[in-house]
């Protein structure tokens, strides 16, 4: 049976990272993604300036794979149009997930990392009530079992393994629509703001005044934003 250092559930920028880390400082590690790629439902598109993020992805990637922007962030709290205002203190990057997903996946296999796809992971395995190992389904339909000194879930906000120890993933999501408003307060041209929705279930006819915009639709419990 393989053993690993570390077996990470999910190849999102959290499974990605955790691997990268892990096998910089020398340890085996493993991805299981049940994709067919890594990160294969796009999540977002920027960060802050961070250190721990530059360090992890290099500077070439913020300076050529990123637009930057220095306007501030708007939050728009349920039921009311104007919400807090967060001027922007660090520079915010946008990119383009699959070119994000891209750069940490090349890390990650220069690393060292064994990235294995189609690999829906079922169940945790436990002994004594610690989690020693995962039980996947490989794109071959076999069921396989990973053994490790340590499980990672970077499975995301549905986590399987999260679900076996709950964790009351369906209550900490809220569904929010993100919009790059060409009407903000600013010139968009040179310092567009990135204004936040955060809607209250049944909120959104309240919106009159709507904005053109991109819409994420958040998904809340089983629903689908
Ligand atoms: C529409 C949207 C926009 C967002 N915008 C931003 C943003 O601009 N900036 C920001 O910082 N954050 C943003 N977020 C939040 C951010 O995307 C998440 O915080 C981030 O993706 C979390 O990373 P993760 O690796 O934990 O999970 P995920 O990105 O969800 O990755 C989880 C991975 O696990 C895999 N997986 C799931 N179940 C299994 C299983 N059973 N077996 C094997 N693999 C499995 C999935 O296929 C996926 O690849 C956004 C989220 C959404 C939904």
């Amino acid at each position: 049976m393989d053993f690993y250092d570390f077996v990470i559930v999910g190849a999102g920028p959290a499974g990605l990272t955790a691997g990268i880390t892990a096998a910089r400082k020398g340890f085996k590690a493993i991805i299981l993604e049940k994709g067919k790629t890594a990160g294969p439902k796009p999540r977002g598109e920027s960060f802050r300036e961070n250190p721990f993020l530059r360090n992890l992805l290099g500077d070439y990637f913020f300076d050529n794979d990123c637009f930057q922007m220095a306007g501030g962030l708007v939050f728009h709290s349920p039921g009311a149009l104007k919400g807090a205002v967060k001027p922007g203190k660090k520079t915010l990057y946008f990119f383009e997930w699959h070119t994000f997903i891209r750069r940490l996946v090349d890390l990650a296999e220069d690393a060292g990392v064994e990235i294995k796809h189609n690999a829906n992971v079922l169940n945790p395995v436990l002994k004594n009530g610690v989690c020693t190992g995962v039980k996947y389904k490989a794109g071959n339909g076999r069921v396989v079992q990973v053994n490790g000194n340590a499980v990672m879930a970077c499975d995301g906000y549905k986590s399987i393994l999260g679900s076996y120890f709950d964790v009351p993933y369906d209550k900490l999501n809220c569904p929010m629509i993100k919009c790059l408003a060409d009407n903000a307060n600013i010139d968009v041209a040179q310092t567009p703001d990135l204004q936040f929705y955060f809607v209250g279930n049944g909120d959104l006819p309240d919106f009159h005044d709507f904005p053109p915009c991109v819409v994420y639709g958040f998904p809340i419990g089983e629903q689908n934003g």
